[in-house]
């Protein structure tokens, strides 16, 4: 597909979000979340009603967020026909119409902009400052997707025709979309993956995470209410097992979209390939082994800043989070005692105190994983740092900071996601075996480098294969149209999220030949 490149960024801004800086937005809003903390929440299966069950917060088992009304098999069969038999109207209604729909949704999503910071926190531990970055990205995407739908869906593209024949290439829904989303960004990415393949044309059955099912309930209620019809637009919360085995192997089905982890891409793909009914798009967003190179040319306060957020914000459970660190022999030692004292000053604790640097991690699952890995370490590797769990530890599930010194990449054997940073030393005239190494992992998510030296940076950008490349900066929050997010290898399918080409992939393609 041709891209009219003039138009694609020109209609619309992100959103602004909140600025918790200034006392006079931060004070009111404070006070107005701490009543919204008090409320519990329900997620119901677009049809019928299933079985409850209780969501708890990650920092503060005691505390009950809300139940979930988990969809069974015969639901989930009848959420895919109930779509399959309202899309096509969905289709015709035209880009236009979609994105105006979507511009209404983005809008009713700011006005419960702060309903969404609450649940970030208690549903998903994410701290404050997260919560907001959450409903921005959000909204982004809904505002993005939108302009996609009336840039690529309202008008055909006119194809050539030298023998005479007018030939034009149309983009129409496919059908029926999973989207399958994962619990570190619950209402962001929730929000993109449900929201692109509505912009192209289809219906969507949306399946939040596990964990996370009350936020991606309160998301589909807005896009209802938004006018995106039920049946176009179903939430249906339960297991990977059971939601999502049934609605991958649905042979009316017609495309996955996912982020998550790669294992659980593989079982997806292994069930497409399995069912009956046509061979459909698959769109993957998966983990990473990220890391950055530092060399002696960098500015040693700006890597620290950077690798302290890139490393620790959203407590490491970010699939672009900065997990191995290397650094040029020569300020090797500087460089480590400089982050390690950063890190000293982070604050862990609950994630709704403003003070908070780092809340916990999802559930005890993913803490026994990370508790698993540092007991490795200590005996494999040497500690810098390692912070103390809070007080809070006792009733949530919490990974402090930690930060380790190994020999190479190649001992680290999966994506830790959490909180713990590995740092390896590089002598100045081995920057290719660095490369070598990053790229023998397989992933291929994000890359950052400090240097200032532009061979260095030609050198890694053209030969370190890396989805998202990130130069003098921290490596986390990609932000929609501006730097579209995904990887490759085992990070992911591609297209990628808050791209150019993302939409169309759940699209397809019909042309029209008319003779004269
Ligand atoms: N897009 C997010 C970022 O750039 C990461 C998404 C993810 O963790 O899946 O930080």
């Amino acid at each position: 597909i041709v891209l009219p490149t003039e138009l694609f960024g020109a209609q619309r801004r992100n959103s602004a979000g909140v600025d918790l800086s200034d006392p006079l937005v931060r004070e009111p809003l404070l006070e107005r979340l701490e009543a919204l903390n008090t409320r519990t929440w329900t997620a119901k299966p677009g049809i019928g009603k299933g079985e409850g069950r209780a969501i708890v917060s990650p920092h503060d088992h005691r505390i009950t967020v809300g139940t979930t009304f988990e969809a069974t098999a015969d639901e989930v069969d009848r959420m895919v026909r109930a779509g399959h038999a309202a899309q096509v109207e969905w289709d015709s209604l035209g880009g236009e119409r979609r994105a105006q729909l979507l511009e209404r949704a983005a809008d009713l999503y700011e006005e419960h902009a702060e309903e969404f910071f609450s649940l970030c926190t208690r549903e998903a531990g994410k701290t404050l400052i997260d919560g907001v970055l959450e409903v921005r990205e959000a909204v982004d995407f809904l505002r993005f997707y939108a302009s996609e739908a009336r840039r690529q869906f309202t008008k055909p593209l006119p194809l050539p025709g030298p023998t005479g024949e007018q030939n034009e290439l149309r983009l129409h829904g496919r059908g029926v979309i999973g989207a399958i989303s994962p619990w570190n960004f619950p209402l962001a990415i929730f929000t993109g993956l449900v929201s692109a393949p509505l912009a192209a044309g289809n219906a969507v059955i949306a399946k939040p995470a596990g964990q996370t099912p009350l936020i991606g309930a309160l998301a589909i209620e807005l896009m209802h209410k938004a006018g995106i019809p039920r049946d176009i637009v179903q939430l249906a919360p339960g297991s990977g097992r059971v939601v999502g085995g049934t609605l991958t192997a649905h042979p009316l089905l017609a495309g996955v979209v996912f982020t998550g982890s790669t294992e659980t891409a593989r079982t997806i793909n292994r069930t497409l390939a399995e069912r009956d009914g046509p061979i459909i798009p698959f769109v993957a967003e998966t983990g990473g082994q990220n890391a950055m190179i530092v060399d002696s040319s960098a500015l040693p306060e700006q890597v620290t800043r950077d690798v302290i957020s890139s490393a620790f914000q959203s407590a490491g459970q970010r699939c672009s989070a900065l997990r191995v660190l290397f650094v040029q022999e020569e300020v090797a030692d500087g460089m480590i005692e400089m982050i390690s004292g950063a890190m000293e000053a982070l604050t862990v604790g609950d994630p709704s105190d403003l003070a908070t640097d780092v809340g916990p991690v999802i559930d005890e699952a993913a803490k026994k994983v990370l508790d698993d890995h540092l007991k490795w370490l200590d005996k494999n590797a040497k500690k810098i740092c390692r912070l103390k769990a809070p007080k809070e530890a006792a009733n949530g599930c919490f990974v402090a900071p930690a930060f380790y010194e190994i020999k190479s990449l190649s001992q680290l054997n999966q994506e830790n996601f959490g909180a713990i940073l590995h740092v390896v030393r590089f002598a100045g005239d081995e920057l290719d075996k660095v490369v070598e190494q990053i790229n023998a992992t397989g992933f291929g998510l994000t890359l950052g480098l400090q240097s200032r030296i532009d061979t260095v940076r030609d050198y890694v950008e053209e030969h370190a294969r890396v989805g998202n490349f990130y130069v003098n900066r921290n490596q986390i929050g990609a932000v929609v149209e501006s730097q579209p997010f995904g990887g490759e290898g085992l990070s992911g399918t591609g297209p990628k999220a808050g791209g150019p080409h993302y939409v169309a992939r759940f699209a397809t393609e019909r042309v029209t030949c008319i003779d004269t």
